[in-house]
């Protein structure tokens, strides 16, 4: 894969924690964690929301962390890196292969016009997750989205009227974006996205703030 160090659109807190406290749709869930697979920094984060969010969640709000609470963190990081760094050696990363195989090459592509194709995966109903194969140059067709929208580059690039998006990066939209993503034109696209439904994403906050502040 391309060097990871040139992501430049990440996953926003929302995501992070709705992913710590486990409120997320299993096809949202899927790209986080495949997007933290390629990407050390949100790893991180994660890793510190999971500590700030087990404190919260174990009731102890009233004791403070331990000092060296943050130094461990990051030496389990450190240790969680290495040990990617070894095993990741296909081409698509670990969370996905549980849905898709570990080879480009195996998936059953189905066209949805103008040369694109797409696979969708077999997640709760809650939200639908699918890889998009959009040949260089191309545009995807019919774009346009009622929920909530992530969209995770695996390869190639795409870029729409707000920015290029390249391996790793993560672009969120929702229904009042509506957005033509083109591929590059040196090189076919691959994709993963995840769409819910209208106004299910604001849904989770409600039970994100039970979750971590217990109100
Ligand atoms: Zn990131
Ligand atoms: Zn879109």
């Amino acid at each position: 894969m391309n060097d990871m160090n040139d992501i430049k659109h990440h996953l926003n807190d929302q995501l992070l924690l709705g992913y710590s406290a486990g409120v997320l749709p299993e096809a949202f869930n899927l790209i986080v964690a495949t997007h933290l697979e390629m990407c050390d920094e949100c790893r991180a984060a994660s890793h510190a929301f999971d500590s700030v969010g087990g404190v919260l969640l174990d009731d102890l709000a009233k004791a403070e962390m331990s000092n060296d609470a943050l130094s461990k963190t990051l030496d389990l990081v450190a240790n969680t890196r290495q040990i990617h760094k070894t095993e990741v050696d296909s081409e698509i990363p670990n969370p996905l292969a549980a849905y898709v195989g570990s080879s480009l090459a195996d998936i059953k592509w189905r066209p949805i016009g103008m040369g694109v194709r797409q696979v969708v995966l077999k997640t709760s109903k809650s939200a639908t997750a699918r890889l998009l194969y959009i040949p260089a140059g191309s545009v995807v067709p019919d774009h346009g989205h009622r929920g909530t929208e992530l969209t995770l580059v695996l390869k190639g690039a795409f870029s729409d009227e707000t920015a290029r998006f390249a391996v790793g990066d993560v672009e969120m939209a929702d229904q009042n974006l509506e957005h033509t993503p083109m591929a590059d034109i040196n090189e076919d696209c691959i994709c993963l996205t995840a769409t819910d439904a209208p106004l299910r994403f604001n849904s989770w906050f409600p039970r994100l703030a039970q979750r971590f502040l217990k109100i």
